[in-house]
């Protein structure tokens, strides 16, 4: 059955706000109409939050972590052990990584996972800034982050023949992960002790 609106500006939130992710048009009804019953600035604030975020957000320029300043606090830090590079898929990851407080390197971040499926090409990914670092940068290990899905080992193995030519260490973060697992979805002992106890790559 389809659902029935009280009006067509309702319904046109409800369509927006039913894009996100995990929000179905149910969810979205129900969020609607709580904004319609909390005071009007509730909303109003809702939306400017909304778009400061889209227009007003950086994204370092070493690891494209998003960020305040034109380098995020990690590689801004002096705390940081600048020779041991995690590559993750997303933003998500590396909060994921650092709540377990078991890792002390740099991040790079590569916006997405190799996905022919979807039509991620590594063209789509922050692959050559990756490869400008290693050489670069005084990295001795870098460690690949990434699912273990089939996405995230297509990626790992384009990764390591991209960087094959330097004399760095790779290393994968594969002990503990279930196969077919989502790593934002790993509980942090489980994704603390994978980072710590890494496997070289081969
Ligand atoms: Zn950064």
């Amino acid at each position: 059955m389809n659902q029935q609106y009280p009006s067509k500006l309702v319904e046109q939130a409800v369509e927006e706000i039913s894009k996100l992710p995990g929000i179905g048009k149910k969810s979205a009804l129900r969020l609607a109409l709580h904004l319609l019953k909390r005071p009007e600035v509730q909303s109003v604030q809702l939306a400017s939050a909304l778009v400061k975020l889209r227009t007003e957000t950086k994204f370092c320029k070493q690891c494209h972590m998003i960020s305040d300043d034109e380098l995020c606090g990690i590689c801004a830090s002096n705390k940081r052990d600048e020779s041991v590079l995690c590559v993750v898929e997303d933003v998500n990851d590396v909060l994921a990584i650092e709540n377990t407080g078991q890792f002390n390197g740099l991040y790079h971040v590569l916006g997405g996972i190799i996905s022919p499926m979807s039509g991620i090409s590594p063209a789509d990914l922050r692959i050559e800034t990756l490869v400008e670092r290693v050489r670069n940068g005084n990295i001795e290990e870098v460690i690949l982050g990434l699912s273990p899905t089939m996405e995230g080992d297509t990626t790992a193995f384009y990764l390591t023949k991209k960087l094959k030519e330097f004399s760095v260490k790779i290393s994968t973060i594969a002990r503990g992960i279930p196969i077919g697992g989502d790593l934002e979805y790993t509980d942090e002992i489980t994704l603390g002790r994978s980072i710590v106890s890494r496997v070289t790559y081969e």
